[in-house]
């Protein structure tokens, strides 16, 4: 299987295929703008000292400071930072957001540690890296295994380095350290509206429409309950232990209730089956909300799904593209399906900037809109050049950074000899 990164590319080289940009651009998103890499000590509770691999990469800045969240997972390394970072800056620009993209880690497993071995490792993480973000240049967020707290920690620890108030730092914050209105549920509320924008393109109800889901985090029981109250029929929903599935459609505000009483979803009712069967199960709508590469050259052709919604990053494999596209497997990419979290976290940062606060409603409000266009200029683009949703969105998110990139000039510009 190709590395991440040579699949990140492989997808570029695709929107390439229909658009000219500058070699300039091409040559900038060959690499990224900085990559870091630090030991992260933790001292434990029983006074042992481990030193873990920390990252932060800023792969593009054309469009503003880079925007990207920090993940804690054994298999944080510098190939998946740096993929993430570049899918960031990608996302970024298909929803013309002010940011570069930008993504960070640490290559542990937190589940391991107590809460107060988890808050050094927080605030010990930022002090390694604590010269390569700030507000005008590199904003974490949360992400796999990370939360409001753990940037509540981070955000203070900055706090104390730079001697100020700064909440414009991170984003994903507790509401009570200036963190957002509808940040917690901006994803999942996000892919709700790209899939229901499409639905409506497509003429579809979503009565009668089957949905399943492989992750239930954040993002999955999100989604999940924006489905079912929407009157889609949520038939069967996965964790890390496995999943459940229930062709009537499962009792979704039970299932969030059982996850978070006892840790899985097995307990909630419903046949248990694989988290490999799900993906091929026979379902309207898949969304994959877990991990990357869950469907690869190895299990795409089994994909029975008509449409997938990408909420989690890269969960289908560059090598897997021309399959669903082969079997007419409808994919919302997820630079635009997953954007609802960024787009919040946007919406955050401009509050802590102007030090004013919006309420619940204006964010729905002002996300959905944004969602809801950012779907059809891609869905357009998409129809105009005769390319799948993925390589519009690719060819989009090219495009904004080309005209940043030329507003002070490229190679064309120069070599002509022009003035200022
Ligand atoms: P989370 O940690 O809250 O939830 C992840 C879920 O995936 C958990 O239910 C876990 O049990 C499950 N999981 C882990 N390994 C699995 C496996 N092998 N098979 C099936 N399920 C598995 O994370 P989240 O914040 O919901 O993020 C999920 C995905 O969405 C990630 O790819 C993340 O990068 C992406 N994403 C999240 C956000 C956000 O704002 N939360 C924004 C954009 C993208």
């Amino acid at each position: 299987m190709p590395s991440l990164f040579d699949g990140a590319s492989a997808r570029i080289q695709a929107a390439l295929e229909h658009i000219e940009i500058s070699q300039d651009v091409a040559q900038r998103l060959a690499q990224p703008d900085a990559a870091l890499k630090v030991g992260v000590p933790l001292r434990h509770d029983d006074g042992r000292m481990t030193v873990f691999s920390g990252y932060r990469v800023r792969y593009d800045t054309a469009l503003g400071p880079a925007k990207g969240g920090i993940r804690f997972h054994p298999d944080v390394g510098a190939d998946e930072v740096s993929t993430l970072a570049f899918w960031m800056t990608m996302k970024c620009a298909v929803m013309g957001l002010p940011f570069g993209g930008g993504k960070g880690g640490v290559a542990v497993d937190p589940k391991q540690f107590s809460p107060a071995e988890l808050e050094r490792l927080a605030r010990a993480y930022i002090d390694q890296i604590a010269d390569f973000i700030g507000p005008d240049s590199d904003i974490p967020a949360p992400d796999v295994n990370t939360n409001p707290r753990v940037m509540g920690w981070m955000a203070d620890q900055y706090r104390i380095i730079a001697r100020a108030h700064t909440p414009d730092v991170i984003t994903g914050k507790p509401i009570e350290m200036g963190g957002s209105a509808g940040r917690a549920t901006a994803t999942g509320d996000g892919a709700f509206h790209v899939l229901s924008t499409m639905m409506q393109r497509w003429g579809r109800e979503a009565k009668g429409t089957t949905v399943a889901i492989q992750g239930f985090g954040n993002a999955g029981q999100c989604f999940a309950r924006r489905c079912a109250d929407a009157g889609y029929t949520v038939v069967a929903v996965s964790d890390s232990s496995g999943g459940i599935h229930d062709a009537g459609g499962l009792d979704i505000d039970a299932v969030i209730e059982t996850k978070n009483d006892k840790g899985s979803v097995s307990e909630a009712g419903g046949e248990a089956m694989s988290n490999a069967d799900l993906i091929t199960m026979e379902v309207d709508v898949l969304a994959p909300a877990a991990l990357e590469s869950v469907i690869t050259s190895d299990n795409a052709g089994d994909v029975a799904a008509g449409v997938i919604v990408e909420i989690a990053n890269g969960p289908v494999a560059s090598e897997a593209d021309a399959t669903l596209i082969d079997n007419r497997v409808l994919v919302l990419p997820d630079i635009l399906a997953n954007a609802g979290g960024v787009t919040v976290s946007y919406f955050e940062w401009a509050q802590n900037r102007q030090a004013w606060y919006w309420d619940a409603d204006t964010v729905a409000e002002r996300l959905e809109q944004r969602m809801v266009e950012a779907t059809h200029a891609l869905a357009d683009r998409a129809e105009d050049n005769d390319v799948d949703l993925r390589t519009a969105a690719y060819i989009l998110a090219l495009e904004q950074i080309e005209k940043a990139t030329a507003a002070v000039g490229t190679s064309e510009f120069f070599r002509v000899g022009r003035g200022a």
